[in-house]
């Protein structure tokens, strides 16, 4: 699938839509996910036009690969739910149809602040 430039996450990135800012550096863009599931709800993307995970494992360089595990790391810790700092979280990305995704802007959910249970969905 190639990249829609106008999809909802490529909206925010671009400033056009607003979102609840979590962090920000020059790899990732982390915000509150607008319908929460779980006390704490993050979603953490990258700044490249990335669809999925496997569109970004195939073309993304390894400082964006770098950038985007240690951003998840970094928003996990702000939140207070890293398990350095807190009691831990469940990182999930969905991936095209089989994997729930809607949002074609890869994109990893962090659930936290509360037990996640066993699985999601
Ligand atoms: P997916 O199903 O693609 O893995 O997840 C997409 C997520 O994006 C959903 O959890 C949905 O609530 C969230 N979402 C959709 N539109 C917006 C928006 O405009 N702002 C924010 N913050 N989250 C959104």
């Amino acid at each position: 699938m190639s990249y829609d430039d106008q999809n909802i996450f490529a909206k925010i990135l671009r400033g056009e839509i607003p979102c609840k800012k979590i962090y920000e550096d020059n790899f990732v863009l982390s915000f509150y996910d607008i319908n929460p599931q779980k006390k704490i709800h993050a979603l953490v993307i990258p700044k490249g036009k990335y669809v999925d995970l496997d569109d970004f494992t195939l073309k993304a360089s390894p400082e964006e690969m770098v950038g985007l595990f240690k951003g998840i790391n970094i928003v996990a810790k702000k939140l207070g739910i890293s398990s350095e700092v807190g009691k831990g979280y469940r990182a999930i990305a969905n991936i095209s149809d089989h994997g729930g995704q809607e949002v074609p802007h890869l994109h990893f959910h962090l659930f936290g602040g509360e037990s996640v249970g066993k699985l999601v969905g």
